[in-house]
């Protein structure tokens, strides 16, 4: 077996949303995860399992709450047409990156819509929570003035739903986050436990506490 790629830092820390909501919202405690995924944009991730089956749940839920907006008369964006790239104005050394699953727009109404299939989450909350603050951060010619609301929809039901209050409290308390993944390596604890590393990409070439084998899931 040949010697794993040495991992290449970015040019600026980039944290995707994903990684970002479980960490803040306590769901994960590995520090080191989100840090080095932030900092190192090239190394041999782990694959993940198959997710065939979950993006085609995925994807009808999505056309049919898509057509449900449709006949309440909303306009409709769909996944990467709402990506987006925003940096905090008092953490601006980290870029957050995201990709909502919907947004939804009907007169001065604006909703970010994040849809799941499987179990309720904590960190779920924060994934719609976030980019309600962000987008406007991100695509000021376009969303400057929006205020989102959100709404978070299981297939199996209940829905919750997010108002700007709630995200802008949340985006008070991210600078804290995004400064710790701008510090130094020295700063952030690996949290190995079998839970987390079982489907953390990053495998023990990089990671030497990892506890579960080198593949996910
Ligand atoms: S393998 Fe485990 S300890 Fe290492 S970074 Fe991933 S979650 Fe943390």
């Amino acid at each position: 077996m040949s010697a794993p790629a040495e991992a290449i830092p970015r040019d600026e820390p980039y944290v995707w949303l994903t990684w970002l909501a479980p960490w803040v919202s306590g769901e994960n405690s590995c520090d080191w995860a989100v840090w080095f995924q932030t900092n190192y944009y090239r190394f041999e991730k782990l694959e993940g399992g198959d997710f065939t089956t979950w993006r085609a749940d995925h994807t009808k839920l999505r056309r049919e709450t898509h057509q449900a907006l449709n006949a309440d008369g909303y306009r409709v964006k769909i996944e990467n047409q709402n990506k987006f790239s925003a940096r905090h104005e008092d953490s601006p050394a980290v870029v957050i990156g995201g990709t909502p699953d919907l947004l939804a727009f009907r007169d001065d109404d604006a909703i970010v819509l994040e849809l799941k299939t499987g179990k309720p989450r904590a960190w779920h909350s924060h994934q719609v929570l976030l980019p309600m603050a962000l987008l406007p951060r991100s695509n000021r010619a376009e969303y400057e003035d929006v205020r989102f609301r959100g709404r978070l929809i299981y297939k199996d039901g209940p829905d919750r739903d997010f108002s700007p209050r709630e995200a802008d409290e949340l985006y008070e308390r991210l600078p804290y986050f995004l400064n710790v993944l701008a510090g130094p390596d020295a700063d952030v604890h690996r949290v190995p436990s079998y839970e987390e590393c079982r489907y953390c990409p990053i495998s023990s070439a990089y990671c030497p506490e990892r506890l579960a084998p080198d593949a996910r899931g």
